[in-house]
């Protein structure tokens, strides 16, 4: 995380001064940076050349173009769950037949939408899904690839919401359905079958659920691949997690060489989609004190940045750490950081000791840059935060402030009689 940096006592993001970029863009707001972005790609692009891969970026972690536009354009395919993260890939330059689409439930509107613009494979998650994409595929005239989303019930040791490879999960096909549901996609006249996938869950910090996974799906490919399917694409998922507080996750290195001896045998291409360890480190939240209460029990830092900003903590009761931008002297005080919104599990973080905070003063959200600004909202009808790229010592505003008018923007009072 060494490009969001204190110089003397101030907060940097790679040559400029958070507090600069505050005075200019306004707060709350969200802040990347391009170079750690950059030696994340580089560390998981050169670990996953051990194998023969395609790194395809899940699109959902961090889903501005400009970022989005920075990934495809160093190769990277995208990994999409919906028709609007399509239309989001295309207009940030994505090369379509380097993208897959995962999710439970694609409807017939974003299937015809994926398939006319040839995108690489649907990763399928039942079998009704792949009757419709059939279906689809005979009305244009055409074939769609698809894979299927095998769950291999492993428990990734994460939190329940982002667990997602369970035989209680709602996601993919189970093992024992595995081989029949191929079997019928090979009848479907506008199907082919040229993919595996799994996707076990989300901020797992230790290797061997993927292990486990990665061997039960190789022995689920072996005997797919003796029925005469040509399994061209085995795709991983994501979920390699990061350090928020003081998680230890495996090198992307570790991970890839710890799987390489699995596959060993296996010659079509794997398929990786890293999300929230390409976008997590890379960008912070940015937000300003509004008022210091003391309720006579506990203090209250509250800021201008709320839930609907960044839902992390309410949601997951994840862990963020919080720092003022600039470090003062003075009386360390004990605090919830919270925002304004109607809701108690509006928090940012609970009993943290910051140094000297006061009205007015900058806080930075760390570990911010994944399912920070994409999960947000106008919950409060709060317009939406900013977002802001820093390259050097220039920065670069990605998104504006929504603005008052944004927010009834689609709205209409009919006229009654
Ligand atoms: C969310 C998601 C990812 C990315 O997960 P990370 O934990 O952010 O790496 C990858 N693939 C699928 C199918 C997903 O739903």
């Amino acid at each position: 995380m060494n490009d969001f940096i204190f110089k003397e006592n101030e907060l940097y993001c790679e040559d400029v001064p958070v507090k600069e970029i505050a005075a200019s863009a306004g707060t709350p707001f969200y802040l990347y940076s391009l170079a750690t972005l950059k030696r994340h790609f580089n560390v998981f692009d050169e670990s996953s050349k051990v194998l023969n891969s395609l790194v395809c970026y899940s699109v959902k972690a961090n889903s501005n173009i400009a970022i989005l536009n920075f990934l495809f354009k160093m190769g990277w395919g995208a990994d999409i769950v919906s028709g609007g993260e399509l239309f989001r890939a295309i207009k940030a330059g994505v090369d379509t037949g380097k993208v897959v689409y995962s999710g439970v439930g694609k409807t017939e509107a974003e299937i015809e939408y994926a398939i006319k613009s040839d995108i690489l494979m649907f990763n399928a998650e039942s079998l009704p899904e792949v009757f419709l994409i059939d279906k689809v595929a005979g009305r244009l005239n055409t074939k769609a690839r698809i894979s299927f989303r095998i769950n291999p019930n492993v428990d990734p040791k994460t939190h329940p919401y982002i667990s997602t490879g369970l035989k209680k999960n709602k996601f993919g096909i189970s093992i024992k359905h595995a081989i029949s549901a191929y079997e019928t996609a090979r009848e479907l006249k506008n199907i082919d079958v040229i993919g595996l996938d799994c996707h076990i869950g989300s901020q797992l910090t230790e290797i061997s659920p993927f292990k486990d996974a990665v061997e039960i799906i190789k022995e689920l490919l072996d005997r797919i691949t003796a029925k005469g399917f040509d399994i061209k694409y085995l795709d991983l998922g994501g979920g390699l997690g990061i350090t928020y507080e003081n998680e230890m996750p495996p090198h992307p290195s570790t991970y890839m060489n710890s799987i390489k001896n699995i596959l060993k045998n296996y010659g079509g291409k794997v398929i990786f989609e890293p999300g929230r360890l390409i976008a997590g480190n890379s960008g912070i939240f940015v937000a300003k004190v509004t008022y210091v209460k003391d309720t006579g029990s506990k203090n209250f830092i509250i800021t201008d940045g709320g839930m609907n900003d960044l839902i992390r903590p309410a949601l997951y009761e994840a862990y963020h750490e919080i720092v003022p931008v600039i470090k003062k002297e003075g009386h360390k005080i004990k605090a919830d950081i919270v925002g304004p919104i109607c809701e108690s599990a509006d928090f940012f973080g609970k009993d943290r000791v910051l140094n000297s905070v006061s009205e007015g003063d900058l806080i930075a959200v760390f570990s911010a840059g994944a399912y920070g600004f994409s999960m947000s909202s106008n919950y409060n009808s709060r317009p939406r935060a900013a977002e802001v790229l820093v390259d050097k010592d220039k920065f670069y505003i990605i998104r504006n402030r929504e603005t008052y008018a944004d927010l009834i923007d689609k709205e209409i009072i009919p006229e009654r009689s």
